[in-house]
Order: C-alpha cells, then structure tokens, then sequence
C-alpha cells in the first residue's frame, strides 16, 4: 500500500470512529496483529482497518462506509473459514467477534445468537437446559460461516443441518438497511441465505429451532487397523445405507500421531475412525452402534456415554488456530463404488503430513427430506461427502500438501457430480466453475438474489456469487 493511500485511508477511518460504538484497530496498534489473525496460519493479510462492531448499528455503519468510498470489505465471525476471507489486504475488516451473545428462549426453545457467536457459546447457553442447536462438530467455529454454508455436525441425519434449523435471521444488507428475514419476511432473502454464504448481507442474529437432547449421548469412537482401512470403508457405507436417523457416522483415517493420548505401539501407524452420536436412549446406542465397534477387533475403542459438551469439544485440541497450515477441500460422492473406496483409499493413504486426515461424511435422515428447493444449499441429494483435510506445519510443504488433497479429488471426479460443500473448499481456486458446479441448477436463481441485494458485490470476499446481469 503506498503511503498516500494508508494516509487517505487513516482519514476515512477517522470519520468512520465517530460513527460506531466498536472499537477500530489499525497497523500499529498494539492488538493490530491479533486483530488480524484468522485460523489458517497460511493467512497473513494486512487489512486498513479492523473494526470490531457491538452492535446492529455498528454493522450498518461500517457496510455504509465501505459501499460510500469504496472500500474493500471482509466480514469475519469465528475467523475459521480455511480461505481467509474474513480478512484481507488493505480494506476494512468488519469484525463481529465481540457480537456473540446468545439468549436462549426455553418456552419456544429457540436459540437467538449474535452474528459473531461461537459454536461453544450455543453449546454453553442451551446445555444447561439439556437443550442443543445443530451445529458442527468443532466449538471453536463460527456459527456465522457454518450455517451461511450449510452445516454438518452431530446431529445432522436427526434434525437437518444448521441452516435448515434457522427460524429467522436479522441482517444488513448492502444498502445499509436492517432487515428481517424468515419464511414470511423477505422469504426470497431467506433462501438465499441458507447454504447461499456471505453474498447477501451481514447476519447479526441468528434465530435456531433447538432440540431436547438431554446433557449425554452414546457416542462411538472407535479406532481400527487402517491397514484394512479399504474393508472399513465398504462396512461403513453399507451401515449408514441402513441406519437409523439417530445416528450421524464419520468415518476419518489417518495415522496415529506420537502424543500420549495413544499407545506408543500405534504411534505412526495408520487408523480408521469411526465416530457418531447416537440421539436417543444411551444403552439403545451401544446396540445401534455395535456393527461398526465389532466387525474387527479394534484398535482402540473409546465409545460411550459422554457428556454432549465433550463431543463437541473432542475435536478443538486438534486443530489449533494459527499454529497449523490448513488446506480442506471436498467433493459429493454419488456412487461410493467399491472401486471409488479403493481408490480413495489408496490416496488417502499417502497423505505427506501425519496431521492430515480423509474424512466420509454421511448425509441422510432429516437432510435428506428437506426438499432440494426449499434452500439455496446444494448436497442434499447425495449419501456421502469426501473431505481430505491437509494439516501441516511446514510452509515449504505447502505445494506438496495441498496437491495431495487437489489429486485425490481429481481420482475421484468421475464418481461425483462435481458438487461440493462451500464450507470445506479449499481456497476457491477454481473461481466461478466451482461456484456453478456447487449450486447446479440454482445458481442463476442465486445470481439473480446476489442482483437484487448486492448488484456491485460489495460483499466479495466469500464464496462469492457474481450479480446476474438483470
Ligand atoms: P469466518 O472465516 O469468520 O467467515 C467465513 C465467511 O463467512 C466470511 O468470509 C463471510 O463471507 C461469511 N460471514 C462470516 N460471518 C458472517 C456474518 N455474520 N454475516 C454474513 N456473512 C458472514 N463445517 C461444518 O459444516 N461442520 C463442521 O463440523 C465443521 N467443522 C469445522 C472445524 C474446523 C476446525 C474448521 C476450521 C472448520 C469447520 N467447518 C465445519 C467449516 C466451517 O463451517 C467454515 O470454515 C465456516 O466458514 C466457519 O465460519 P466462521 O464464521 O468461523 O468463518
């Protein structure tokens, strides 16, 4: 950035404080760096100016002013999306992360959570009621980014995904103007948003149907020989073919990383996980779960009852943020052919890093029977999402890595439709190709949203929507 350009911008950013509650931080400012910081160590951008909004009426502020002087605008929730697009260089950040209030309704059992909530902040607020949002599977995530994409987490085959459990949203649109949307209000808006991203506005609070789930479920977390991992794989898809809603599998393999939480013996070797949660009567779940637990002696088996709190944070320790290089992608399996599974396997088993994992998600159940149309999220029509996750620690291992994960979607294109969840994709390499490819047949019809609630893109930075040309 040359030095007129920070000095004009310094400026802008000086109207804009008198504008907003929230704080604004600017390079130089001693919490610049961790302002900027997003999950993906591979992300090191240098934004102008990051503001840190309390309110609705900051939000409108800040997408005011950008659309006013044409600023380059990122919007940030949880700041885990693997992309970085919740930062950028040179522009303004609007950060919601001091907006993460949740306030739990249980008469209605709805969940109201504030544009920057945090899947931990849904979890905590409604636990103690034994209630639960579906959310995903990590707590350190966004709900923002999560439900805006979609949404797969634990109890997906139960109750749908997490956009498909929103009530209402309120949001600010590219004009500035606060709205509502829901089935009745701006129903078109409502849509769009659910699986449609950040392309069409500024969420502030999300609205969610909650669940009662009581504080315990069955969980399975079991452990086999990955060597064998081809003969999983096939039990896996045959099992959740037939399962029962109650029951979210996925299925990861990877190799045993050397921390004490694993024998000494298995550290280096590869595995096969198989993990779910079993929404009903626990002993029910155990019964439920057996065939997958059984069908080899396992290598490790750590099922059971376990607080819902713990599933949800079983996973945080393994994906620090900023530690790690992270690259995730994905792609909708139609046919899990026998063949499919074996060459997937063979690419997943020659994954560069140890951190690295190939994860099989299973969609069914209550996703399943949402209608294709009644959102803008594509993938319901398919039983199974591939998801290599690249992690790693060396950047001169960048390439190597993140080809790993590129080759084995590319093995695996002609048993897919091409469609893939938004949420794991990588760094959106493939631009508008992947964006068609990922709505089908709604695109245009979200293209021509994207013209009527944001005709200049000003919310770019995402998995971007380009406005139809009306
Ligand atoms: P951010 O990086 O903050 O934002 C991503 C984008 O979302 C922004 O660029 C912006 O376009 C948009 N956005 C953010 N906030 C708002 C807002 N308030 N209004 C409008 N737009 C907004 N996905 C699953 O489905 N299930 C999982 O179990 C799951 N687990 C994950 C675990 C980890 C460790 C990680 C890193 C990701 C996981 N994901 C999962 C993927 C996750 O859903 C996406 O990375 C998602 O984008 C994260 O949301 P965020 O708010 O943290 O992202």
């Amino acid at each position: 950035m040359s030095i007129s350009l920070i000095q004009e911008q310094t400026k802008e950013l000086a109207q804009l404080a008198a504008k907003v509650n929230g704080r604004i931080i600017q390079p130089g400012d001693a919490a610049y760096d961790d302002a900027r910081a997003v999950w993906n160590g591979m992300i090191d951008r240098q934004p102008a100016g990051i503001v840190q909004a309390v309110n609705v009426n900051d939000v409108a502020a800040v997408v005011n002013f950008a659309r006013e002087n044409d600023l380059l605008l990122s919007v940030r929730g949880g700041g885990h999306q693997v992309a970085g697009h919740a930062v950028n260089d040179g522009g303004i950040v609007l950060d919601l992360s001091q907006m993460r209030q949740v306030v739990v309704d249980t008469d209605a059992k709805i969940a109201h959570a504030a544009g920057g909530a945090l899947i931990a902040d849904i979890d905590q607020a409604t636990q103690p009621y034994g209630l639960a949002a579906v959310m995903g599977v990590m707590s350190e995530t966004g709900v923002a980014g999560l439900t805006l994409g979609g949404g797969f987490g634990h109890l997906r085959n139960k109750f749908g995904l997490s956009c498909d459990n929103l009530i209402e949203v309120e949001m600010v649109l590219a004009d500035g103007r606060i709205v509502i949307a829901n089935a009745q209000e701006n129903s078109d808006l409502f849509w769009g948003i659910r699986g449609g991203g950040g392309n069409f506005g500024v969420v502030t609070r999300f609205s969610y149907q909650l669940h009662e789930i009581g504080t315990e479920l069955y969980t399975m977390a079991v452990f086999h020989d990955g060597r064998r991992a081809e003969e999983a794989v096939r039990i896996f898809r045959d099992y959740c073919l037939n399962a029962p809603d109650e029951i979210s599998v996925l299925l990861a393999m990877g190799i045993f990383p050397p921390i004490d939480h694993f024998p000494a013996e298995l550290h280096g070797e590869p595995f096969v996980l198989i993990l779910g949660a079993y929404v009903g009567d626990v002993a029910e779940g155990g019964q439920v779960t057996a065939p997958l637990r059984t069908f080899q002696e396992p290598l490790l088996d750590f099922s059971g009852v376990m607080p819902y709190l713990d599933l949800q944070t079983f996973f945080d320790e393994d994906y620090p943020a900023g530690e790690l290089r992270y690259y995730w992608k994905s792609l909708n399996i139609t046919d899990l052919s026998d063949d499919a599974i074996r060459i997937l396997v063979q690419h997943a088993s020659q994954q560069p890093s140890i951190l690295s994992t190939t994860d099989i998600w299973h969609i069914g159940g209550a996703v399943q029977r949402v209608a294709d149309d009644a959102t803008a999220f594509h993938g319901r029509h398919v039983s199974f999402l591939v998801n290599p996750e690249a992690n790693w620690k060396n950047p001169e291992e960048d390439a190597m890595n993140m080809r790993w994960a590129q080759t084995m979607l590319e093995a695996l294109r002609p048993f897919s439709d091409g469609s893939r969840y938004l949420n794991f994709a990588g760094f959106q390499e493939e631009g508008d190709a992947m964006m068609q490819d990922a709505f089908a047949d709604k695109y245009q019809r979200l293209a021509e949203l994207k013209a009527k609630y944001d005709p200049t893109n000003l919310f770019s930075l995402n998995q971007n929507i380009k406005p139809a040309q009306l």
